[in-house]
């Protein structure tokens, strides 16, 4: 069965859809995104999704391109079309198409929609779950306004691969402080040797990530502690757990990082009890 994503209200195979070469995103990253869960054919927490794109838009001046609505039927109708059953639905919006010039195209240019979804494998991702995944950390080196989920990702394209290079499932930026951020693709947690678990606040620093309000519900309801401060690389490796999170691994304990063990080197008891009660909390639509 060939993919079918949708490019400017049309519905195409894969094969056949394409976005112009003059297109803002291609030429200088001028666009933004969302990934969101898909959950038995269901999307997860979509309004959540749906308000951080509308937030993401408004702050680079890109207009929204359809009604909240419109745009949860389009999601539904790729979510159908591909038939996914677990996987993640791709929203990409850009400032559109335009002769190649640095400062905004002329007014009216609309913007470019696109969207795609696929299937992942479930299975194997409760095995990664598991076993816990390895990170390591690379410099901070992004933009100060990371808050807004643009396309422009090369700095977490780089750690992400320097992850992968050194058997490393994820990176972790840490800042000029000492302090980690986030990492590459995921929101960065620890739980200290007391038992409080801790995650960086918000600001430009991070993106507030969807996985990442619901899991603080979830917290809340198993009565556990919560610091929202930066945290430092050592106090991670000292920590009794450490985990991250992102719309495409829910919850994901980690277990080592840069090398060294986290806790016992094992997942730990509040990630795998997070990550089992998300769906519990998430809304599903
Ligand atoms: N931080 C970064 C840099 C991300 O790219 C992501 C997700 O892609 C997240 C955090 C987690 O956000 P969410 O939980 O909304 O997927």
């Amino acid at each position: 069965m060939s993919r079918i994503a949708y490019v400017n209200g049309r519905y195409l195979p894969l094969r056949d859809a394409s976005v112009n070469i003059e297109d803002r995103g291609y030429q200088f990253s001028d666009g933004v995104y969302e990934v969101c869960e898909v959950l038995d054919g269901k999307l997860i927490d979509e309004r959540r999704h749906i308000e951080r794109l509308q937030r993401s838009l408004s702050e680079l001046r890109i207009a929204m391109p359809m009604t909240p609505a419109a745009l949860s039927v389009v999601f539904h109708e790729v979510v159908r079309l591909n038939r996914i059953h677990w996987g993640i639905v791709y929203l990409q919006v850009t400032r559109g198409v335009s002769r190649r010039d640095h400062a905004f195209p002329p007014a009216g240019t609309r913007p470019s929609v696109v969207v795609t979804a696929r299937n992942m494998d479930f299975a194997a991702a409760e095995k990664i779950a598991g076993d816990g995944i390895a990170v390591i950390t690379v410099p901070e080196n992004r933009w100060t306004r990371v808050d807004i989920k643009s396309v422009s990702l090369l700095p977490n394209v780089l750690a992400k691969q320097a992850a992968r290079e050194q058997g490393a499932k994820e990176a972790w930026f840490v800042d000029n402080s000492g302090h980690i951020t986030e990492g590459s693709s995921s929101n960065a947690w620890i739980v200290t040797r007391d038992g409080k678990v801790v995650t960086r606040q918000v600001d430009h620093g991070i993106l507030k990530g969807i996985t990442r309000t619901v899991v603080l519900e979830v917290m809340a309801k198993q009565g556990l502690k919560l610091e929202e401060r930066a945290f430092t690389l050592e106090e991670a490796q000292a920590a009794r757990e450490a985990f991250v999170t992102s719309a495409s691994q829910i919850v994901m304990p980690v277990v080592r990082i840069d090398g060294k063990p986290v806790g016992n080197g094992a997942p730990g008891l509040i990630a795998s009890a997070l990550r089992r009660d998300f769906h519990q909390f998430a809304e599903q639509s």
